[in-house]
């Protein structure tokens, strides 16, 4: 049987789509032709940007300014988007923060700031996702699933990281979410995964991968001896998305450059 990464009628919603891994996604799936629902926090210049190139490459988009911490704010998106585009096939759960500092010094508000964006966020959209996937199931033709969830989850769901115990905290977290609605919406035919990326030019770690000397430290921990790009994570979200990969639900795929990979072992031990 011959099946493809094409993703035409079908509608995915990108949380984060102004920037970075989120953005690198939502125009990896106009591209392999779905609608594309390109939700973003503040910049307004920028999500307008992701729309436009998608335009450029043919593709159908919309922009919705929400934040995921936002329970009415994430109800109102997911109705918008449903009015808009009719359904919703995929959710790309990518929006995160990090707010770092030693433990000892970690204030509540950003120990909080980070749970309600990267994983209370994600439970949100998650929640509203799965209640449309549920609410239509499969439609012939089109995906021989009734939905997918990809959560953007990151090395840090398994690999412990000083000063950053609210970070990796709401991706440990994530992990169990997903695995939990993986296991409990697999016979509606949901499928629920995660992408783990290593290290990824973006913003979110500008500060490392600007300095030559950070930078340089950082090869150290990559195997593959090169920092990734966000194009690395869309191509296998579309992928995952993909009904070539109808038989993933449940799983976190690392895409790290060998990251996961105790790289220290290989100077000793
Ligand atoms: P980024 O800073 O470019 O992207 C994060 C996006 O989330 C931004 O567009 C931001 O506006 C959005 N956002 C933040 N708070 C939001 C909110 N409350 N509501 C809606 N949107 C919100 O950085 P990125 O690297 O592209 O990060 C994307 C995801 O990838 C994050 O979940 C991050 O934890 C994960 N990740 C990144 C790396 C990396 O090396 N870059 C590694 C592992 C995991």
């Amino acid at each position: 049987m011959f099946m493809s990464t094409n993703l035409s009628k079908q509608t995915v919603l990108v949380t984060g789509a102004s920037s970075g891994i989120g953005q690198a996604i939502a125009i990896a799936m106009g591209k392999a032709g779905a609608n594309v629902v390109i939700n973003y926090h503040s910049d307004d210049e920028a999500a307008n940007g992701t729309l436009d190139i998608i335009h450029k490459n043919g593709g159908e988009g919309l922009i919705i300014k929400a934040d995921v911490s936002r329970e009415d704010e994430m109800v109102a998106m997911f109705a918008n988007a449903i009015k808009y585009f009719g359904t919703i096939d995929i959710l790309v759960n990518n929006a995160g923060i990090q707010k770092d500092s030693k433990f000892i010094e970690m204030s509540l508000q950003d120990w909080q700031e980070v749970m309600d964006t990267n994983l209370t966020g994600q439970f949100l959209c998650a929640r509203e996702a799965a209640k449309e996937f549920c609410r239509r199931g499969v439609v012939a033709g089109r995906s021989v699933a009734a939905g997918k969830v990809i959560f953007i989850s990151s090395v840090h769901n398994i690999v412990p990281w000083a000063g950053h115990a609210n970070y990796t905290t709401s991706k440990g977290g994530e992990t169990m979410l997903m695995k939990t609605m993986a296991q409990e919406l697999a016979p509606q035919k949901i499928r629920v995964n995660s992408i783990a990326p290593g290290a990824i030019k973006t913003d979110i770690n500008k500060k490392v991968w600007s300095d030559p000397v950070q930078a340089k430290e950082l090869l150290r921990m990559i195997p593959y001896n090169r920092i990734g790009e966000p194009e690395d994570i869309a191509k296998v979200a579309v992928w995952l998305a993909s009904d070539e990969a109808d038989y993933i639900t449940g799983t976190t795929i690392y895409v790290d450059g060998g990251m996961t990979l105790y790289p220290e072992f290989a100077y000793g031990g």
